[in-house]
């Protein structure tokens, strides 16, 4: 039997931003940390949501803890995302939520985001949930070290939060539980400003749970506090009913949510290449672009075997076309999607037959795709020809977290 025996909380503001848009839920046997995101205190509303759909309960029923906190997790994803939809000064919030529910005899656990559980136990620190977070999926990939993480500019941008899809991969996990078990959840405003050895430091002394909470903001606070700080601990008994007096509580095991593997995350950022055959190319482009590289193979050789005379002309008009357009490609550029992160291309967006491009990357933002609502996707990524200030300034302003309206 586990049984929570002491809990606490604390939420600040931090010393830079004008409010504070985190919210918590500590309310035994579950807790909650979530943190906001959009202009005008949309991000407030946003975690709020979050929170109150946890706060109405996680319902009755044959579905195990983890599946019905799952689907509370999946509710409040589409009344964040339907009141971001239809509620003008709500567009394209969104938040964090990382939650942790005591069960009889095991803590489940449901996150999406970067907001983190920790547990603390005998003087060691794990971090339990992994950051749905851009410099997190690089460090998975190998093109960032886990240092360079942790200093990177970008490292608050999320690749997965409720309310910007209609659908969202949320991981869930069950742990086993030792007696005096201490758990920690907090916003990225701790994290960011404090490493896991100080954390670890300051949960270390004896005393209540209380002073480690407020020691624990004090010390993001001191260190910048850059962000809105929101930590919310709790301390664990485990009764024995099961009688093996001090035997090892089962090895952790995972449930197997719906969600992709961690490798997979990457999936939930649209990963879609460009598609320069699109409709929205211009007349008779489209008809070059008919024979891209994606195209079936197999009618593809039936053409060559018929070739004569008449075509090797047409392919060599097709090829004279196909060199002045990329000459006359290359002072204009383009805003899309490579591989979930929003670029300015140099060229023309389009194929020409053999996979010749029109256009070649000229600079990946360090904006996610998925961090962008649908309007702006769709008024962003068009794929409509800009001077490359043009391009570069919309991507700029991306990047230092504004609202652009293209
Ligand atoms: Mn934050």
């Amino acid at each position: 039997m586990l049984r929570v025996v002491e809990h606490a909380h604390r939420t600040d503001t931090g010393r830079q931003r004008p409010a504070n848009e985190d919210s918590l839920l500590a309310r035994a046997p579950l807790f909650a940390v979530a943190d906001g995101m959009g202009g005008a205190q949309a991000g407030e509303v946003a975690s709020r949501m979050a929170v109150d759909v946890l706060q109405e309960g996680i319902g009755a029923g044959s579905a195990t803890v983890a599946e019905r906190l799952t689907d509370r997790v999946a509710t409040a994803n589409t009344r964040i995302f339907e009141r971001a939809r239809t509620d003008q000064g709500s567009a394209g919030m969104g938040t964090t939520l990382t939650a942790a529910y005591v069960d009889t005899d095991e803590l489940v656990v449901v996150h999406v985001g970067d907001s983190r559980l920790y547990r603390y136990r005998g003087g060691a620190l794990e971090r339990i949930t992994d950051d749905h977070s851009l410099v997190e999926e690089l460090v998975r990939q190998g093109r960032l070290t886990p240092e360079e993480a942790a200093e990177h500019p970008q490292r608050s941008i999320i690749t997965r939060a409720l309310g910007p899809e209609s659908e969202v991969a949320i991981d869930s996990e069950v742990l086993a539980v030792q007696d005096d078990d201490v758990f920690l959840l907090c916003s990225d405003g701790l994290t960011t400003m404090i490493g896991d050895d100080a954390i670890a430091d300051l949960l270390a002394p004896d005393g209540p749970l209380t002073d480690k909470a407020s020691a624990l903001v004090d010390a993001a606070n001191a260190a910048g506090g850059r962000d809105n700080i929101t930590v919310v601990l709790f301390r664990v008994e485990a009764t024995g009913s099961d009688g093996d007096g001090g035997a090892p509580v089962p090895v952790t095991e995972s449930v197997p949510a719906d969600d992709p593997p961690p490798a997979q995350a990457t999936a939930v950022m649209p990963a879609v290449t460009i598609s320069p055959n699109g409709p929205d190319g211009p007349d008779g482009t489209a008809a070059f672009a008919a024979d891209g590289t994606d195209g079936p193979r197999e009618p593809r050789r039936k053409k060559r075997r018929g070739l004569r005379a008449g075509p090797f002309i047409v392919l060599f008009l097709v090829f004279c076309i196909a060199v002045g357009a990329f000459f006359a490609s290359q002072t204009v550029y383009f805003i899309g999607n490579d591989r979930g992160l929003v670029t300015v291309y140099r060229g023309l967006p389009y194929e020409l037959p053999f996979g010749i491009k029109l256009y070649t990357p000229n600079y990946y933002s360090s904006v996610p795709v998925i961090t962008l609502d649908e309007a702006q996707r769709e008024r962003l990524l068009d794929h409509r020809v800009r001077s490359l200030d043009d391009a570069n300034d919309l991507v700029s302003r991306l990047e230092r977290g504004e609202v652009v309206t293209p």
